[in-house]
């Protein structure tokens, strides 16, 4: 039976930070511009401390300034606002990422709207999600973009294909449905409440699942050769009894890798594929706002 190929998320994402690295290196010399990433990380939750970690690391390792803000989660509305403002108003910063969920208690888009949209290297400031649709330069959030690289990659030119996107979050479905509408795709946005969606998705020569839902796309929901992008990050028990019962988990996403691995062209793996392409886009979102505050078109 015909095996999909895996979309590799490693080697894509060590090719855009070679890039970054480049275009780093390229700014200090002939600028002496160095990108700064500033990472505020709100309270103690596990894994957005890996995450923290991981950006932290890898703006590092590309040359980048870095720094990362660690605050209690007793941290008021009003001192992480004034955090928020301290980095707007520092040149040595280009890029500033609040890192989501915020403890409870916290106004999310009261701080995400605080965030110099110039600086907003998350993407999610409500300017940004206009210029995207607008058609216009915008800082775009990282795994949407990070999906986008890898199917351009994979597939090359996009246009006419149909594309199905599962999940209207603003965070990913919204922003990945813009940009392949942008890559001249015809696309359809699936949710919670979309009828037949098994059907729907059939129709998809490019397939990608952002629901939050271990396992839900089926073999038999895809069109054979179509691309699969799995979005999904989710935590489930291990299939092996004795491990599970050991209370151990492990990470799927939310397509159903086996069976669709029968039906599918290519397919991104659960880890292994989107995930380890956000923070690469991340950095590259931060030269990206580097150069433009600069005013530096090449
Ligand atoms: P949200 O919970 O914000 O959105 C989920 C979307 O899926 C909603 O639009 C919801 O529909 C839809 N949905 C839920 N259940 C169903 C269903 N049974 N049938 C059809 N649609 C359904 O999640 P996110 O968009 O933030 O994240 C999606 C997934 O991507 C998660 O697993 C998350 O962990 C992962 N993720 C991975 C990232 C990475 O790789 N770095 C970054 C961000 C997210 P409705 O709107 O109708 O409720």
């Amino acid at each position: 039976m015909a095996q999909a190929q895996i979309i590799d998320g490693k080697v894509h994402a060590e090719r855009v930070r070679a890039e970054v690295a480049v275009q780093v290196a390229r700014l200090k010399a002939d600028y002496r511009l160095q990108p700064g990433l500033a990472v505020v990380l709100v309270g103690d939750d596990p894994a957005s401390q890996i995450y923290v970690r991981s950006k932290g690391e890898h703006s590092l390792a590309v040359g980048m300034h870095s720094v990362t803000h660690r605050l209690p989660d007793t941290t008021s509305q009003h001192d992480l606002m004034r955090l928020v403002g301290e980095l707007n108003a520092d040149p040595a910063i280009h890029g500033i990422l609040v890192q989501l969920p915020l403890p409870k208690g916290l106004d999310e888009k009261a701080v995400l709207a605080a965030i110099n949209p110039d600086k907003d290297v998350d993407g999610l400031h409500v300017l940004n999600a206009g210029r995207l649709v607008s058609g216009l330069p915008a800082l775009v959030p990282c795994t949407p973009l990070g999906a986008m690289i890898l199917l351009r990659e994979t597939l090359g030119d996009l246009t006419g294909k149909r594309a199905v996107v599962v999940g209207r979050s603003v965070l990913v479905g919204k922003p990945v449905a813009q940009l392949l509408l942008a890559a001249d795709c015809t696309v359809t946005i699936a949710h919670s409440r979309t009828v037949d969606l098994p059907a729907v998705c059939r129709e998809a020569d490019i397939l990608v699942a952002a629901v939050g839902r271990p396992r839900m796309i089926r073999g038999d929901w895809i069109k054979p050769g179509a691309a699969v992008i799995d979005v999904g990050i989710n935590r489930v028990p291990f299939d092996d009894p004795v491990k599970a019962a050991a209370g151990r988990t492990k990470v799927v996403g939310d397509v159903h890798f086996k069976e669709a691995c029968q039906v599918a062209g290519w397919i991104t793996p659960v880890p292994g594929g989107v995930g380890l392409m956000t923070v690469a886009v991340l950095l590259q979102n931060t030269v990206t706002a580097a150069m433009r505050q600069a005013g530096i078109t090449t």
